[in-house]
């Protein structure tokens, strides 16, 4: 493998931002699958208050609210995200409902056991899987869920091409049986566990970014760290393809004891 490929982490925020605001979802995953990892979860009412943590644009936390009932507030690190995901709640009339603030995931504005369910997808790893789920809990009513999806590996063993790769970018990638123990011992019964279908990687991630990676390299011609970045996410879109049997998102759902 090529020592010249970059963890997304090393790039400028502003081209990361400005690259993903153009696109629907920030990562992989699908309305069905939000309305699956949902139909785990039995405990909402009006009254509810739900967060969604590194919720990006909101494509997810639209829907989450479209099938759920009471109040969801979306947080994010990247403030134009934020302003994307409260336009897109104004666009669907759902303002009174959803609120998009800005803010970071190791320092979030609630108080003890405030929520009822705590949402995130594709954004834990930031923090981190044990850390995360560790630390959000006392955020958490006792009965509160947690729904989180989280790259994790499919086999025990797997080339070491793609072993590499991920040891690289997130090393606590592990495996689902792994993931269950590390949620369990965080404090919550695990209710359910879950692969995302290839297709949110497939038509609902990689596809929308073909050409949005052709508009981002016509606008920032001549960059080197423009194209750099394009090149990392053609050359992660690549091993997808190549291990997809290896690895993929799974959705962990536990309930607070
Ligand atoms: N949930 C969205 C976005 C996933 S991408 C979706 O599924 O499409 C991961 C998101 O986490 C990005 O929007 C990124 O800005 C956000 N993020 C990264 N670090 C963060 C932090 N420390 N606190 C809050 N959000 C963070």
């Amino acid at each position: 493998m090529s020592n010249e490929i970059k963890s997304i982490h090393e790039f400028d925020f502003n081209l990361i931002c400005e690259y993903f605001s153009s696109l629907k979802r920030q990562g992989p995953g699908s309305p069905e699958v939000t309305i699956k990892a949902l139909s785990f979860i039995d405990n909402l009412t009006n009254k509810s208050r739900i967060a969604d943590i590194g919720c990006g644009t909101g494509d997810q936390t639209m829907v989450l609210a479209q099938h759920a009932p009471g109040r969801i507030t979306g947080i994010d690190l990247f403030p134009s995200f934020v302003n994307l995901f409260n336009t897109n709640a104004r666009k669907l009339n759902l303002q009174d409902r959803i609120k998009g603030i800005v803010g970071s995931m190791d320092n979030l504005p609630f108080q003890n056991e405030e929520l009822d369910l705590i949402w995130s997808e594709g954004a834990i790893y930031n923090i981190g899987f044990e850390r995360g789920l560790n630390e959000w809990r006392k955020f958490l009513k006792t009965g509160g869920y947690v729904a989180v999806s989280e790259v994790s590996w499919f086999t025990k063993e797997r080339p070491s091409e793609i072993d590499e790769y991920w040891m690289d970018a997130y090393p606590e990638i592990d495996t689902i049986p792994n993931k269950i123990v590390h949620m369990q011992n965080a404090g919550y019964i695990p209710v359910a566990t879950f692969i995302l279908p290839e297709i949110c990687w497939t038509e609902h991630f990689y596809a929308p970014q073909v050409s949005a990676q052709e508009v981002f390299l016509k606008e920032h011609a001549g960059n080197k760290a423009a194209e750099e970045f394009i090149a990392n996410q053609r050359h992660e879109t690549q091993l997808y393809y190549k291990y997809k049997e290896y690895y993929g998102y799974v959705f962990y759902i536990g309930k607070k004891i």
